[in-house]
C-alpha cells in the first residue's frame, strides 16, 4: 500500500538563541493540508511573508543553509528540516519571530521531542516519491568532494568525512531506515574546529554560540593563556582540552558523531527538493553547498 503523508495533530512551540545572530525567538509548527510542503512564515515581519522550503529560495550556503525571498530570509534551516524527514512529516507550517532557526544544542533532538509531543497525523493523499531511476553524481574533484544517488528499493545514506588531521580521523556513518533517525542520528551535534571558533569569535560572527551547541576539535598546540582567554569568551570558569582533542565544553555521544551530523546535515539539505527520495545517497566530504548543489541537480534532471 502506497505511504500516506502526514502533518502533526496540533501547534508545538520551541524557543531558543540563533547562532549567527544570537538573537532569541520561538518557532512554532502548525500543522498544515495535504500537498502544503513545509512553509515557513516570519511572523516579525508587516504582512508575514510566507518562504517555501524549496531549493530555489537558498541564498546561501555559508555556515549553514539560508533561505530568502525578496530580502526576508531565514538562516540555519537544516536541523529542523532534518527533524521533518526524519519523522516523515509533509505539511506543516512554521512560524517564526526572528531571522533565524534556534540552534539549541546543534542538533535535531529538541525539534524531534516538541514534533513527537504535538503528535503526528497520517493524511489521506499518498506521499510524491522521486524514484531515482539511473545514478546521478555531483563532483568537485580538488576538494575531495562528491556526492552521487544510485537507484534503491528503498532510501538511505552513507557518509564519509576525512578532513586530514588526526584529531578526527576518517569516519563513516550510515543510515538504511529513517526509523533510526531519531536515536541514531537526530542527536548528533554540529562541531566545529578550533581555530575556525576562534577567527567566527574574532570577527563577531557566532553571537550565540556558548559552545554548549557544538563539539569543538582541537587540532594544533593550544597554550595555557589562549585557554584562558577562550574561558573567558565562552564564559566558562576552566577551558581544557580533552585527551581526544575535543574541548571540555561537551562529551561525545558516539565515536562518529561528526560523520553523522554530516549525514543529519545531508537529510535537511535533501528536504529542499520537496519531495520523498527511493535512492542510495552516497556523500563524501559533504557540505552545505555541495548538499544543496546536489539537491538543484536532482531537481533539474526529475522535477523541472
Ligand atoms: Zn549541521
Amino acid at each position: 500500500m502506497a505511504e500516506r503523508q502526514k502533518t502533526i495533530k496540533q501547534a508545538v512551540s520551541v524557543s531558543g538563541k540563533g547562532l549567527h545572530t544570537g538573537q532569541h525567538g520561538s518557532i512554532t509548527f502548525h500543522p498544515a493540508p495535504e500537498n502544503h510542503g513545509i512553509k515557513f512564515r516570519r511572523i516579525d515581519v508587516d504582512q508575514h511573508p510566507v518562504i517555501d522550503a524549496v531549493i530555489g529560495n537558498v541564498i546561501s550556503t555559508d555556515r549553514g543553509t539560508t533561505l530568502g525571498v525578496n530580502g526576508v530570509r531565514i538562516y540555519t534551516i537544516e536541523h529542523l528540516l532534518a527533524s521533518l524527514t526524519g519523522l516523515g512529516i509533509d505539511n506543516v507550517l512554521i512560524d517564526i519571530d526572528m531571522e533565524e532557526i534556534p540552534i539549541m544544542d546543534g542538533s535535531s533532538y529538541f525539534f524531534i521531542e516538541a514534533l513527537e509531543k504535538a503528535g503526528i497525523q497520517t493524511q489521506e493523499a499518498e506521499k510524491r516519491i522521486l524514484v531515482i531511476k539511473e545514478k546521478v553524481e555531483f563532483e568537485i574533484p580538488e576538494k575531495k568532494i562528491k556526492v552521487t544517488i544510485e537507484p534503491a528499493e528503498k532510501l538511505s545514506f552513507s557518509v564519509e568525512i576525512d578532513y586530514e588531521t588526526k584529531v578526527l580521523g576518517k569516519q563513516f556513518a550510515t543510515l538504511d531506515n529513517m526509523a533510526d533517525f531519531k536515536n541514531e542520528i537526530a542527536p548528533c551535534r554540529t562541531f566545529v574546529f578550533l581555530h575556525e571558533l576562534e577567527f567566527l569569535l574574532n570577527n563577531n560572527l557566532v553571537k550565540g554560540g556558548n559552545i554548549n551547541n557544538a563539539i569543538v576539535f582541537v587540532n594544533k598546540l593550544v597554550s595555557q593563556d589562549e585557554l584562558d582567554r577562550l574561558s573567558k569568551l565562552f564564559n566558562k570558569p576552566s577551558v581544557e582540552v580533552k585527551e581526544i582533542g575535543i574541548l571540555n565544553n561537551i562529551d561525545l555521544y558516539f565515536k562518529n558523531e561528526p560523520a553523522r551530523h554530516k549525514l543529519l546535515d545531508l537529510i535537511g539539505d535533501l528536504t529542499l527538493l520537496g519531495m520523498n527520495i527511493q535512492g542510495h545517497v552516497k556523500a563524501e566530504r559533504p557540505g552545505h553547498y555541495t548538499n544543496t548543489q546536489f539537491a538543484k541537480l536532482l531537481d533539474q534532471k526529475y522535477l523541472s
